[in-house]
Parts: structure tokens; C-alpha cells; sequence
């Protein structure tokens, strides 16, 4: 074979892996013939999407001549009005990780380096090899810690330097379900030098319980280098809209919006997600759930022998003592997907989304079956 064409990647890119997704719903069917498959492997919402949404887009699905409103205006003003914030520190994006995507093309390059978490989301690797900057992986706290496989905040500030370009802090994290300390993030987030930005992903934080919750909104406040990222993708049900968003200093929203794609964020995208914001009773009926169902799927899982990590997340992740593939290849043949976690460097490792009561039984059931 000829590598001439392979060699002209960009070196960064020579590193990386294609992100494997979770098993698509109609793969198993087709692969098992089964028509009941449920996915519980990339946190999606279980109650389904927010009924409003599914309304706008039934109304406007036919429409789709014109350009999308290239600034998103009405979805800008709705979610200004909800975090109580200009306009003009909102970034659109199609899914939060084009918000990463802009941030790692804005502050990282090949003189640069980004700081994050082992374990933490693998798209902060993808961003940041793509435009060939350094990815500087701090070890997380370990198993026998307050905050297992957490990140560890002080490790990530001694490993910022100079040519730092950005800090990635997931809370709650994926694949791990941790969360930061109220306390400890926003010392970190005061002691960054003023030039680095910091990404706050909050792509889970509805579903965290207010008494750990962070307030990202006033620490926007104090803080031009903070870029916070959220996501129509989980609690709103609509991860097939592709719709996320960054709330920042006008600073940073101008500079991510120079390298934003104009109409990255499609026509459908911003009606659904616009009307999904008045969902209010779906999305309390979704944290509903999450809330009675994690410890009960947490609490079956150690009365197996297993290990959780601590989550604040629609997910659970817990340790199989024994290589996770086998169990998960074992669950895929009675119609149950869940994530194992090899492509994080937990081999062992299983995540699962947690779904209605029904769900939760039928992934125990399938689990017992896989391991007996
Ligand atoms: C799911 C997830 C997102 C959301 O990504 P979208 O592009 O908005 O779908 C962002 N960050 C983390 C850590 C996630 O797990």
C-alpha cells in the first residue's frame, strides 16, 4: 500500500482512534431478528423526547427550502431569558461537541496543549489531536478515593502551563458519573491563569441534585475565560436533533462564532429545541425517574458483588471484576444494550443508562443471565 496520502495527515490525527458509538437499535434487530431491543448505552432518555418538540417538528417537517436563521434568534432569546443571559454569550452548536470542536480550533493548535482527566468524555481527545495540540491526561483520583475515578482538580491545575489553550472538566463526567466538589471547582476555576479557558461540560447537570450543583451561571459572572456547555441531546430527550449550546463571556461567544459554521445548527434543530424549552413537566418527570431509578439500579448491582462509581448522571457505571465484553456480548443476545467501557481504558467496566422501573428490571435480568 502506498502511505504517501496517510502520511499527509496531520500527526495528531495518526493518534486517534474513530469514536465507536453505542450499538444502534436497528443493527441488533436486523443482527437478532428481534424487534423489542432496548438501548440503555449512550444516556439517552428513556421517557422518549419532549412532547413539544415532537409538536414543532410535526408542523414544520415539510418546510425546509430556506437556510436556517443562521444566528438562531428566537432559540437565542429563549434560552437567554431561561439562564438569565445576553444573547451575545450564547453559542449555538450542532450537539455541544461542535461547542468543543469550536473551542479546540479557537485556543488549541500545534504549539498548544489541552488539560483533561483520564476518563474523561473522548471527544476532549478528538478535538484537541485534531488541530494537532498536545492532550495532557491527568491521572484521576484513585478507586479508594472520596470521588473514585473522579477528576482530580488539583492534579489538573500543576498540569496547566504557558502554552495551555484549554482545560476540559466534564461534572458530572462520562464515563464515570463523577462530579466535581462545589468548592474545589471554583477555586480551580479562580486559579487558572485568565488566558486559558476553562470548558465546564454540564451536558448532565439537570440531572444532578441541587445540594452538589455548581452555580455555573454566577461563576460566568466572575470569569471571561469559563465556557459553559449544555445539551438538548440528554435531559430534553432530542440527541438525534444534534442541538447544544455554550454560555460564556461576549469575549469567547465572538470568538467561537468566528469559526462557527453559519448554519450549523439546523432548521428542525432550533424549533425543536426551542419549543423544547417550555417541556418543563417533561423534563421534571425525566429528573423524576432518574432520581428513584439510579439508586435502585445502583443498589441491585452491589447486592451482585459489584462496584459503582459515584454518579450524579442518568447512568451508572460499575465494575464487572472481570472483562466487561463477553457479559455485554452475552446481554446484546437477549436484546439488551448497554456500553462496556474497553474504549475508555476500563475494560472491566460496564455503563448503563438508567431507564423506567421496567427497564431496570429487564437490564438485571439479562445482567443475571450474562454472568451466571
Ligand atoms: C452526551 C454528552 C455530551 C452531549 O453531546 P451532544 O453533542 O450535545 O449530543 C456532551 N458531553 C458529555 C460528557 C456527554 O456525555
Amino acid at each position: 500500500m502506498n502511505d504517501a496520502i496517510w502520511n499527509n495527515a496531520h500527526a495528531g490525527i495518526h493518534e486517534l482512534h474513530t469514536y465507536v458509538p453505542g450499538k444502534p437499535i436497528e443493527d441488533l434487530e436486523r443482527e437478532l431478528g428481534l424487534n423489542s431491543i432496548l438501548k440503555l448505552a449512550s444516556n439517552e432518555n428513556p421517557l422518549g423526547m419532549a412532547p413539544g418538540a415532537q409538536t414543532a417538528l410535526s408542523e414544520h417537517a415539510g418546510d425546509l427550502r430556506f437556510y436556517p436563521d443562521g444566528n438562531a434568534t428566537p432559540l437565542k432569546q429563549k434560552l437567554a431569558a431561561l439562564h438569565h443571559i445576553e444573547p451575545a454569550r450564547i453559542t449555538l452548536g450542532n450537539g455541544s461537541n461542535d461547542i468543543l470542536e469550536l473551542a479546540a480550533r479557537v485556543f488549541l493548535g500545534p504549539a498548544k496543549n489541552a488539560v483533561f482527566s483520564q476518563y474523561a468524555f473522548a471527544v476532549y481527545p478528538i478535538v484537541s489531536r485534531a488541530v494537532n495540540a498536545e492532550t495532557r491526561v491527568v491521572p484521576a483520583m484513585p478507586y479508594n478515593s472520596a470521588m473514585p475515578l473522579g477528576h482530580d482538580l488539583d492534579a489538573m491545575y500543576q498540569a496547566i502551563d504557558s502554552n495551555t489553550g484549554v482545560v476540559f472538566v466534564a461534572s458530572p463526567n462520562n464515563p464515570t458519573g463523577t462530579w466535581a466538589d462545589r468548592t474545589a471547582l471554583e477555586d480551580f476555576i479562580a486559579a487558572v491563569p485568565a488566558s486559558v479557558l476553562v470548558v465546564l461540560d454540564e451536558a448532565y447537570v439537570e440531572y444532578q441534585a441541587a445540594e452538589t450543583r455548581l452555580d455555573s451561571r454566577a461563576l460566568l459572572e466572575h470569569h471571561d475565560n469559563l465556557l459553559v456547555t449544555r445539551t438538548f441531546s440528554k435531559i430534553y430527550g432530542l440527541a438525534g436533533m444534534r442541538v447544544g449550546y455554550g454560555l460564556s463571556s461576549t469575549v469567547v461567544a465572538d470568538l467561537l462564532n468566528r469559526v462557527r459554521q453559519p448554519f450549523n445548527v439546523h432548521t428542525l434543530g432550533q424549533l425543536g429545541a426551542t419549543a423544547a424549552l417550555d417541556d418543563h413537566a417533561f423534563v421534571e418527570q425525566s429528573i423524576a425517574t432518574n432520581t428513584a431509578e439510579r439508586p435502585r439500579v445502583e443498589q441491585a448491582l452491589r447486592e451482585r458483588g459489584f462496584k459503582t462509581l459515584p454518579s450524579a448522571a442518568n447512568f451508572v457505571t460499575f465494575d464487572c471484576g472481570q472483562p466487561s465484553d463477553p457479559i455485554y456480548q452475552a446481554m446484546l443476545r437477549q436484546g439488551v444494550i448497554v456500553r462496556p467501557l474497553a474504549s475508555y481504558d476500563l475494560p472491566n467496566h460496564i455503563r448503563v443508562t438508567v431507564g423506567r422501573p421496567a427497564d431496570s428490571d429487564r437490564f438485571l435480568a439479562a445482567l443475571d443471565a450474562a454472568i451466571q
